[in-house]
């Protein structure tokens, strides 16, 4: 047993700001009671003190990158789910994109048990839409669901027409399964490299408009009308998708949406010739920035997803055209929520939601703080000071924007079936 004591726990779906003990016996929450009142229940069970600390729900990360198989060099299932559980994510769900592509159960299959080896954090794959994601004919989505996929995409890039997508919809729709985009017109961008706009034209470097993204959102909408299927938007960037994915909700359509901490964070003006700020989608102007904040808020955006996109240093290490798209999310995910925590625009409350609850609902599923639900938490400080020191990720990967940036809050303890995966300061290098 393990007895979490002294903390403030955070819970969104009932809503509750409160002290409470949390008991957990083997892999389930075996009581939440105000503190004191569990101690005799909890003779002999190891003691966490949370004294000054946050305790939530587990972090479930919708969106990552773990490149196991086939690019082990920039990443494998057990480097990114240790940098995950020091992200304070209790379950990840890696994209498709691997080489071989995971569009049939034994590729699923092969992926779970790797991850049975390695960390602890809990590994939900999405499997993908089309056959080596190629937008041609389907995967074999029923024998992945079979093998325990959460989900389906092409991502790395968007489900490549209507008629296809209808028909993975129709598909999933009867599996129960959500579709998740990563929206994109890319007849608009041939070889753009950022976001089109006065940054772009003073580096001159090629840009993509954000209606390269709003165009696909719109056509993803009208296909989840048509077919009823859940329809999830990957790492939305733009005004305009935020706008699509808000009417599409008052028409209680299925669509949901995540936002990832680099595009709430920073935006085009970041932009230099340096490889770390090139992602897709790129980062947006300010105007999609400030959107997106307001999104977070207000609840159009369902989940921060991290898109932790790792690559090799020596593939970062080239000119800005060359490089390839992506950074590395999962250990200053937190960190940066809080900034805007901190600065007055989110609740901490609903932060917590977008990293628990609101993923949870995107896949079908619960997450609570209760009697009987699975003992996944995550225990964090909102006011530890630190410094991200990209030499010291538990990545294989550099290509963070946030090298040396200072941070208010972290996490300190990453809790998956009852068992602590990460605890912050037992790590060399941490502070
Ligand atoms: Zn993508
Ligand atoms: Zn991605």
């Amino acid at each position: 047993m393990l007895l979490i004591k002294n903390g403030r726990l955070l819970d969104p779906a009932s809503g509750t700001d409160a002290p409470r003990d949390v008991l957990l016996d083997g892999e389930r929450i075996a009581a939440v009671a105000p503190p004191g009142q569990l101690a005799e229940r909890a003779s002999g069970a190891e003691i966490f003190d949370a004294v000054n600390l946050v305790v939530a729900p587990g972090f479930i990360d919708l969106h990552c990158h773990l490149r196991e198989p086939g690019a082990e060099s920039s990443e494998t299932i057990e480097t990114g789910t240790l940098a995950a559980a020091r992200g304070g994510f209790t379950a990840v769900c890696p994209m498709p994109n691997t080489r071989p592509v995971n569009d049939n159960a034994s590729v699923t299959r092969a992926i779970l048990e790797r991850a049975a080896e390695a960390s602890g954090v809990r590994l939900w794959p999405i499997g993908a839409a089309s056959a080596g994601s190629k937008g041609e004919a389907l995967a074999e989505i029923a024998a992945m669901k079979g093998a325990g996929i959460v989900a389906v995409s092409d991502d790395g890039r968007p489900i490549a027409t209507a008629k296809l997508l209808r028909q993975v919809m129709d598909y999933c729709r009867a599996l129960e399964l959500p579709v998740i985009d990563h929206c994109e017109d890319s007849s608009l961008f041939a070889g753009a490299v950022m976001r089109e706009g006065k940054q772009s034209v003073r580096l001159g470097l090629r840009g993509m408009p954000a209606a390269a993204e709003s165009l696909a959102v719109a056509r993803d909408v009208q296909i989840a009308e048509l077919t009823g299927c859940r329809l999830h938007i990957a790492h939305l960037s733009a005004r305009a998708s935020l706008d699509l994915v808000r009417a599409a909700k008052e028409k209680d359509l299925p669509v949901t949406c995540e936002v990832t901490p680099h595009h709430f964070t920073l935006t085009d003006e970041d932009v230099q010739y340096d490889t770390r700020y090139k992602m897709n989608p790129p980062l947006a102007s300010r105007e999609d920035r400030d959107a997106l904040i307001a999104g977070l808020a207000d609840g159009t955006v369902d989940a921060i997803a991290t898109d932790h996109a790792p690559h090799e240093p020596a593939l970062k290490d080239v000119e800005f055209d060359r490089a390839p798209f992506g950074v590395t999310g999962f250990e200053t995910a937190l960190a940066l929520g809080l900034e805007v925590v901190h600065a007055g625009k989110l609740s901490l409350l609903r932060m917590v939601e977008l990293l628990t609850l609101g993923p949870a609902r995107v896949l079908g599923m619960k997450r609570r703080i209760a009697e009987g639900e699975p003992a996944d938490l995550t225990v964090f400080s909102t006011e530890h000071a630190w410094t991200f020191r990209v030499e010291e990720s538990a990545s294989k990967s550099r290509n963070s924007p946030f090298d040396g940036r200072n941070f208010r809050g972290a996490p300190m303890a990453t809790i998956v079936a009852g068992r602590i995966v990460y605890r912050r300061g037992l790590v060399t290098g941490d502070s």
